[in-house]
């Protein structure tokens, strides 16, 4: 059915490293192209370009040795991916990342389908700070390159615009009182056809992801609604490959999309150990066009992430057999850097 024998991955953070081990396994060769010349993932590809997300020449280099082109983080250039597009395909599209680059764009897009986010407005300029004393206490979010909580202010009230530098864009969140947050992994193929793992309860500190779990405490209720939600969204994006739909749950039980992440997700990690098949994998089988394979729970999972230097406890300790444990690798530990991975299997 395929005929890729090597995939391009543009980034190399630990989401490489799994999307390369996946492929592997499905005979598959990778090429990294990433600006970190730390980036973990190139001990598990077969090759690793260095490079500037914009380096014409480099970019050139890689697409030369790939079949197909994926990413595992969405802020690339839209014009670099266009310009791999006029000579390899790109799964997803680029024109996913105009959209999902941009909070506001994002966020417009998910509201005109009929499918709630939490109230907001744009915040461009100083001048629409008018009027926006319904959305407090809101959260201000810079539209572009955030992530991890980083460019995120809690405003509440008018004083703590002063502390604002309006040279960024940004939107105002109205912050709402979290029941829970869940996402859903769903991966749609070539076919049109999608599969789609079971809804994941996320708990975040500091605006971090912290820890996920299967099966998610929710009712039949919202689990249908969120996996519906996820199934229209993959489709009017036209979406190939795996991408990660975050909501909120308030204290009303309504849901909310909070955004979505096209590519493989943090959340899905505990894919790998609790399932038949990862999010990495389908990831894979659906950007180079093989077969679906149909997802199935094996097991009750958790998986906590390790951050900083969290990492060191880690690093020597013993696991029970149902205990995996992923060190990512990474030659720096910084604060509030994701540096690996728990997953444990529960009966
Ligand atoms: P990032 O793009 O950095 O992942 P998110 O918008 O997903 O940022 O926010 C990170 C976390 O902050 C969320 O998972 C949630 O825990 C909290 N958060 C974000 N927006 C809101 C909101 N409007 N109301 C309540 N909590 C929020
Ligand atoms: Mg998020």
């Amino acid at each position: 059915m395929s005929n890729t024998k090597v995939l391009g991955i543009i980034g190399g953070g630990q989401l490489g490293i799994m999307l390369c081990q996946a492929a592997k396994n499905l005979d598959i060769k990778t090429v990294i192209y990433c600006d970190d010349e730390d980036s973990p993932a190139q001990n598990y590809s077969e090759n690793f370009i260095c490079g500037k997300y914009d380096d014409e020449t480099k970019i050139k280099e890689f697409t030369s040795q790939v079949d197909v082109v994926t990413f595992e983080f969405e802020n690339i250039p839209v014009p670099t991916l266009k310009k791999i597009q006029q000579i390899k395909p790109v799964y997803p599209d680029p024109n996913v990342n105009f959209i999902i680059q941009h909070r506001s764009k994002e966020k417009n897009f998910i509201n005109q389908l009929g499918i709630k986010t939490v109230d907001y407005k744009n915040i461009y300029s100083c001048k629409d700070i008018e009027n926006i004393e319904k959305l407090l206490p809101g959260i201000l979010k810079t539209t572009t390159l955030g992530y991890d909580g980083k460019g995120q202010y809690i405003i509440s009230n008018l004083q703590d615009f002063e502390k604002i530098d309006f040279k960024n864009e940004f939107i105002l969140e109205k912050k709402i009182n979290l029941q829970k947050e869940i996402s859903i992994i769903i991966t749609r193929y070539q076919n049109g056809n999608s599969v789609i793992y079971d809804p994941i309860e996320n708990i975040h500190k500091d605006q971090i992801l912290d820890t996920s779990k299967i099966p998610s405490n929710i009712d039949d209720k919202i689990a249908n609604q969120c996996k519906k939600y996820a199934i229209k969204l993959a489709h009017e994006l036209n979406y190939i490959g795996t991408m990660c739909v975050e909501y909120f749950i308030d204290e009303s039980n309504e849901l909310f999309v909070n955004e979505i992440a096209p590519r493989v997700h943090n959340s899905g990690h505990l894919t790998i150990n609790a399932y038949n098949v990862s999010q990495f994998e389908s990831h894979v089988r659906s950007v180079c066009n093989l077969e679906a394979v149909e997802p199935v729970m094996k097991s009750a999972a958790i998986m906590k992430n390790i951050i900083g230097d969290d990492i060191f406890d880690y690093k020597n300790r013993e696991f029970k057999s149902n205990e995996y444990f992923f060190d990512y690798l990474k030659k720096k530990t910084k604060p509030k850097r994701k540096m690996g991975h728990i997953i444990i299997l529960e009966d």
